[in-house]
């Protein structure tokens, strides 16, 4: 199973930490952690290090054009917009057509190629409604990627993003003209693997509704496509557990992307200053980042640290919980890897998994209120949502107890 990460301006450090071979004999990790890394077009513009860091691994590296920000109006001076296939007005529907995505298809591939992607990423935009011309859009533009690529006989790994909104798409009734359709059209290339994107309102507030859409839509696309759940930290693992073969996911930082918001945040604005470089802290049993101060003050109460701090035997974090604050880039990492890896060394039958992710977010849902009780007495104005874990335990034991009644 795959870890994607997705690298921020400031880790490309972390990143060459871990995949260059320094460590070597005994203490050399059995596996490298990352097993492919995505930058934002933006930032490998102005990170050309990550393609010469990548290519001397031999790790994939794949640059996200993000076109859905096409969509909406960005500030002249961006660092996205001002990229050869962007521009700071929005799109309307009225200026698509087949010259416009022809020319969209062919600067999107010369950018990803002149900047060293290994694999490609079709442009794609973001579709809120079922059937909307942004849907229609996105199966032009894989079709015209296609045609592209083997005019220009270009025969690199295809990895086409679904960026969709989870209650539009994710329903049953739906898949036969949404999700299936799209699997079929990258059929036409030589597509590696499929990127779902599902994009729904605050991801770690998910309710069951919320959670059913997600797992049901991802474990049916996985039983027809290699599938990898893309801007997926919040819940990557629970996608694996159902079938998809990895998951991306910023460190730290960027893990769910909820595209309306994205398009709200990015308004150009008077104040333009760039937000400022933060740091977090990972706590694998609820699989999510909290901002450092939260991440301290958790750490430092003693009717809780026990069960959050980095577990010794697992070889991560040798000072404990300074080390999980301080080389919290490492750690984070190192900790998603593993749980991966635990996951995949289960028996390969759903059930296991699904049982995996049920008991974790079971431990999870009671851990997390004694965390918010000591957050509230340090007087740290952040708490962990935690309405999802209750909702994936629920989620995960009814596709359990179905999965069940089938073999029965
Ligand atoms: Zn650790």
């Amino acid at each position: 199973m795959d870890l994607i990460i997705r690298a921020g301006r400031n880790d490309h450090t972390v990143i060459d930490h871990f995949l260059t071979p320094t460590a070597a004999g005994v203490f050399a990790p059995s596996r490298q952690p990352i097993d492919a890394v995505v930058a934002d077009a933006s930032i490998a513009a102005q990170r050309p290090q990550l393609q010469r860091i990548t290519a001397d691994a031999g790790v994939p590296y794949l640059i996200d054009p993000v076109t859905p920000l096409l969509q909406s109006e960005q500030a002249e001076n961006d660092s996205w917009a001002t990229l050869p296939f962007a521009h700071p007005e929005p799109l309307v529907p009225t200026d698509i057509n087949d010259y416009m995505l022809d020319e969209l298809v062919e600067r999107v591939v010369d950018f990803q190629r002149s900047t060293g992607a290994t694999h490609l990423i079709p442009p794609y935009f973001y579709s809120n409604r079922r059937d909307d011309v942004w849907w229609r859009a996105n199966l032009a533009l894989l079709r015209r990627t296609g045609h592209h690529l083997s005019r220009e006989g270009v025969n690199l790994p295809v990895i086409p993003v679904l960026a969709v909104s989870l209650r539009e798409y994710g329903p049953e009734m739906t898949w036969d003209r949404g999700l299936d359709a799209f699997l079929a059209a990258t059929g036409e290339m030589n597509t590696e693997s499929v990127a779902l994107s599902w994009s729904w309102n605050n991801p770690p507030r998910s309710k069951q509704a919320a959670i059913a859409l997600l797992l049901g839509a991802t474990a049916h696309a996985a039983s027809r496509s290699s599938i990898i759940g893309w801007r997926a930290g919040t819940f990557g693992l629970a996608l694996a557990a159902v079938g998809a073969s990895g998951y991306e996911t910023g460190i730290g930082e960027r893990e769910s992307l909820h595209y309306v918001s994205l398009a709200a945040s990015r308004r150009p604005k008077a104040d333009s200053s760039p937000p400022r470089a933060q740091a977090y802290t990972y706590f694998s049993e609820f699989g999510r980042s909290l901002p450092r101060r939260a991440g301290e003050a958790i750490l430092k109460d003693p009717r809780i640290m026990g069960s959050l701090v980095c577990n010794p035997d697992n070889a991560c974090c040798t000072e404990g919980a300074d080390s999980m604050i301080h080389q919290w880039r490492e750690h984070t990492v190192r900790e998603r890897r593993r749980e991966l890896t635990q996951l995949e060394t289960m028996p390969a039958a759903r059930g296991w998994r699904l049982n995996h992710i049920e008991q974790k977010a079971d431990r999870a849902a009671v851990l997390v209120a004694s965390a918010n009780e000591a957050l509230s007495e340090a007087g740290v104005d952040v708490r962990i949502p935690t309405e999802s874990f209750a909702a994936m335990q629920d989620v995960a034991s009814s596709m359990r107890a179905r999965l069940n009644s089938q073999v029965a």
